[in-house]
């Protein structure tokens, strides 16, 4: 479903100050929104292998020392990576095209996987953090990642601008019909004149950076767009400098909803099925590195660096799945889909798109090509082995003769 924003990249503000102008102003937001999305892609294909990489380093027996190195290398990769996503959202945001992608989820689970994404900042600061969930099973209709990013962003900054040493205090609890998650820090606080101004794109009090914490100043305004988008909103208070800030989101509560409706990816144990698995990348590095990954995940891997080398290798290798990149020369990922999707053998292999590109209408023409998912890079790990579970589920359930006649994954 795609729900188009507000245009908050365009301040009228600053239209009205420049008399006969807003054309062109309103032209050059739209180049800058551009140049984000084109930065943020190309910042994205390399990092995906590097990730990659230090996942597939986790997986070998490394001394105690090189193990140091790579924990330090997978955070400051993780902060990069959460850099260019909102830079992303922000052109996202700018050009009205942030998609929601829907389902009923428990708030706890939502905060459960924040918490994870956070934990480690939260640690390097010696902070402590607190959970008071009287929320029960109360669910949103909503985004697990982009619920969970709001999460995560309160989270992170509390953690930046809270005390080191200090506590966190998160509370879920259910109230007049809204979920409320609030995040309460004893840290620098906010002076109440500024109150307001820190849900505005690129807004940063001064005080905070005289701390040296780096940050561009678009957490909260993704945060505030994040929380409008889902029907909520989201306020902040503090009683001053160094007085601690608490925010609280409010989001609506989901009526009439039964557990078993939950997303399984709450609930599933990872598979230890074994795939054919064919990647398709013109990037070396990245072949390299996921046909490694995949191996000790215990698959059978193959690769090709275009399309039509993968064509021949669907009819040697019969893969189970195929992942393959989009922008290819000799031949691009969707012409790839389209061939695969022209063909009755080839129904059952999975397709599935893993590009730096991840707009929703990027996600369409991958759909309407012939893919059945698509994944953006650097794809995380749990991605990666959620697919499996999921490809392994209906695995399953073709033998079980449960299937849908086809049998296949679309
Ligand atoms: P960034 O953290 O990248 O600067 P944000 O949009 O997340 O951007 O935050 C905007 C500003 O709001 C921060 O620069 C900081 O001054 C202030 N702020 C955010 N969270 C807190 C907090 N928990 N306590 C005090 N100040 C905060």
């Amino acid at each position: 479903m795609t729900i188009p924003t507000t245009q908050r990249g365009v301040p009228e503000a600053a239209r009205e100050q420049m008399p006969g102008s807003s054309d062109t102003f309103f032209e050059m937001d739209q180049r800058k929104n551009a140049l984000l999305a084109t930065l943020a892609h190309e910042l994205r294909n390399p990092l995906a292998p590097i990730k990659n990489g230090l996942q597939l380093l986790a997986l070998m027996s490394l001394s105690e020392e090189a193990e140091v190195v790579r924990s330090m290398m997978v955070r400051q990769v993780e902060q990069i990576v959460h850099l260019v996503d909102d830079l992303l959202d922000v052109a996202r945001i700018g050009s009205g095209k942030l998609a929601l992608d829907k389902q009923i989820c428990t708030i706890s689970a939502v905060v459960k996987s924040a918490i994870e994404e956070s934990a480690i900042l939260i640690s390097e600061n010696q902070m402590t953090l607190e959970l008071i969930d009287t929320s029960q099973a109360a669910c949103v209709c909503g985004d697990l990642c982009r619920l969970t990013q709001i999460v995560c962003n309160l989270l992170n900054n509390s953690a930046k601008y809270g005390r080191s040493g200090g506590k966190i205090l998160l509370e879920l609890e259910v109230c007049d019909g809204s979920v409320i998650i609030r995040v309460k820090d004893d840290g620098i606080g906010i002076a109440a004149d500024r109150l307001e101004d820190i849900f505005t794109m690129y807004s940063q009090i001064d005080s905070a950076h005289g701390r040296g914490l780096a940050g561009l100043g678009i957490g909260l305004a993704l945060v505030r767009n994040l929380v409008e988008l889902h029907g909520g909103l989201v306020e902040v208070e503090s009683d001053g400098p160094e007085r601690g800030s608490t925010f609280t989101v409010k989001l609506p509560l989901a009526t009439g909803i039964v557990r078993e409706n939950i997303s399984s990816k709450e609930t599933s144990n990872h598979s230890k099925r074994s795939f054919r698995v064919l990647v398709v990348d013109d990037m070396r590095a990245m072949r390299v590195v996921t046909e490694q990954l995949l191996q000790k995940l215990g698959h059978e891997v193959q690769i090709a660096e275009n399309g039509e080398v993968a064509l021949t290798k669907l009819d040697s290798f019969k893969p189970d799945v195929v992942f393959s990149d989009i922008t290819m020369p000799v031949m691009s990922g969707h012409e790839l889909a389209r061939q695969v999707r022209n063909r009755t053998d080839l129904d059952s292999v999975c397709l599935v798109a893993l590009t730096g590109y991840g707009q929703s209408s990027d996600r369409e023409l991958a759909f309407e090509a012939g893919f059945d998912r698509h994944l953006t890079k650097p794809v995380s790990f749990q991605s990666i082995l959620a697919l499996f579970d999921e490809l392994d589920r209906v695995k399953r359930d073709s033998l079980d003769g449960l299937a849908l006649e086809t049998g296949g994954f679309h």
